[in-house]
């Protein structure tokens, strides 16, 4: 048991260290202004591996991100540069592409790993966390409104693109991420105690979520677990990063609007969140997508947290208030 504990104390420790040091490489830490990332990961613990799109910085550090996208762009323009598309439709040429990136990835066979690849373009309006690397990876894409905005106030931005970075960071301990050390090697590092009561926790966020309907199809909570629990976990790492920030930089509080700081956090979150889809792409996603519809990723998170219940001062019946309240992280 000690033995484990003490195991599992030298892992978290390896795993702040190599946060530390990407950090520092990257010049995240101590970014005044618009490290947002940084104090969120700061925020957590410490405790991940990232490599950043870091155009959340000041505008004369900025050269850092522009370097790294366009090194990114110029390898994935020599990477598809024997991409042919020609005059075939859409099929013709949604396969030859297929062909190409089956090619691609087949080469890779025998080679050493490519780690400064991505999965996405910088262009793509996503993000991403790759356990077997043990990295996130924010695409210049998805840092354009509703997800971040220089001209939202710090709040709405902690709410919006925090969620994603803190969503990215929990699946390092989802049900999945969890079985991975801190090199991307798969590895159980958690003592089974530790297992156990993540398990019994994720047993609640199952169940919340096999309760959800669209239409009359319920969710399936198995499916949208990993990412239901790093909705969870990203929110309140958010919220929790926007308070350390606020205590710091009070001057960046906006005291006088309509709502609060902490309103405007989970406005800035649901507001990201705004989606339009037809029944039956909505049905579709049902049966095959892990993420649940984006209400329900709204929902379902903020109805267990009590910073929310405070932020609005809803009375314990309130339906945004659940009166069994899951907590993973
Ligand atoms: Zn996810």
């Amino acid at each position: 048991m000690e033995t484990n504990m003490m195991r599992q104390i030298q892992e978290m420790q390896r795993r702040a260290e190599e946060l530390q040091k990407q950090l520092a490489s990257m010049e995240v830490e101590g970014v005044a202004g618009g490290g947002l990332v940084g104090v969120i990961v700061n925020g957590l613990g410490d405790i991940q591996k990232v490599r950043i799109d870091a155009s959340l910085m000041k505008p004369e550090e900025q050269h850092v991100v522009e370097d790294l996208v366009a090194a990114a762009y110029a390898d994935g323009k020599k990477k598809l540069e024997s991409q042919r598309f020609q005059d075939a439709g859409f099929l013709g040429n949604l396969m030859s592409a297929a062909v190409f990136e089956s090619g691609r990835n087949l080469r890779k066979i025998g080679k050493p790993l490519d780690r400064a690849e991505w999965r996405m373009t910088p262009s793509t309006v996503n993000a991403y966390y790759n356990a077997s690397l043990n990295e996130m990876v924010f695409p210049a894409g998805i840092l354009q409104p509703p997800m971040y905005a220089r001209e939202a106030t710090d709040a709405v931005n902690f709410g919006a693109i925090g969620m994603v970075i803190g969503h990215e960071l929990t699946h390092g301990f989802d049900d999945r991420g969890r079985l991975f050390d801190a090199d991307g090697n798969l590895t159980d590092w958690w003592s089974p105690e530790a297992g156990k009561a993540f398990v019994e926790r994720a047993a609640c966020v199952k169940s919340q979520f096999d309760g959800y309907l669209v239409q009359a199809l319920p969710l399936d909570g198995a499916l949208t677990l990993s990412e239901n629990v790093a909705d969870l976990g990203g929110l309140k790492i958010a919220f929790a990063a926007m308070q350390a920030w606020a205590k710091e930089h009070p001057d960046r509080v906006v005291r006088d609007a309509r709502f609060t700081s902490e309103q405007q956090f989970f406005l800035g979150a649901a507001q990201s969140w705004c989606r339009n889809v037809r029944v039956a792409e909505a049905l579709r996603r049902v049966a095959v997508d892990p993420h649940s519809p984006a209400r329900f990723r709204i929902n379902g998170p903020f109805s267990n947290m009590p910073q929310l219940q405070a932020a609005f001062g809803c009375s314990a019946g309130a339906p945004m208030v659940r009166q069994t309240r899951c907590e993973v992280w």
